[in-house]
């Protein structure tokens, strides 16, 4: 079984630039890249994504699939490979399946993608994405870029909150 880390996109590997679906509202934090490549030499790397601007309406599916395409391009030139963006498109009232902290994405990846979820991770900067985390029987990693320092208070676990990606990542590799 091969281990994974599950990366919330917005706050974490971009800036949250809020509803984007162009290309050139996407600014990389300047430790994505360092801290990805490392990553990936260690553990599988998947993104999951709630983009509920596009249930809204405010944005388009077609435009957040080019965003993704971006954001993987560049990633894969500093030879970081995603195997799977995990998106849901889908707002609240929806009650669909997908949206965090609904497990559902981790649980496909298991089945799979014969990820050990176990052993995996979950970086995010919404108290959702430790829920995510623990949900799927994952360990959560809480960082302050994004929205992370503003929805701190409604952290019901708080096991580990770290700065930003680069200390999340230097955390889960000290851990290996
Ligand atoms: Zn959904």
């Amino acid at each position: 079984m091969k281990k994974a880390v599950f990366l919330d996109r917005d706050g974490v590997i971009i800036e949250d630039s809020g509803y984007i679906d162009t290309i050139e509202e996407v600014k990389f934090f300047p430790f994505t890249m360092e801290a990805l490549k490392e990553l990936n030499k260690h553990y599988e790397l998947f993104i999951v994504t709630n983009q509920s601007g596009i249930g809204r309406g405010l944005i388009t599916e077609e435009g957040v699939d080019k965003v993704h395409e971006y954001i993987l391009d560049e990633l894969r030139k500093n030879d970081i490979h995603i195997r799977e963006v995990y998106c849901c498109t889908h707002i609240n009232e929806d009650k669909c399946i997908c949206r965090k902290p609904n497990p559902y994405f981790l649980l496909e990846a298991e089945k799979k993608l014969d990820i050990d979820l176990k052993n995996s991770f979950v970086i995010g900067d919404h108290p959702s994405d430790v829920e995510l985390a623990v949900n799927a029987g994952a360990t959560g990693i809480y960082v302050l870029t994004g929205h992370g320092e503003k929805h701190l208070r409604k952290l019901k676990h708080r096991d580990v909150i770290v700065d930003s990606l680069k200390e999340a990542v230097e955390w889960i590799l000290d851990e290996k």
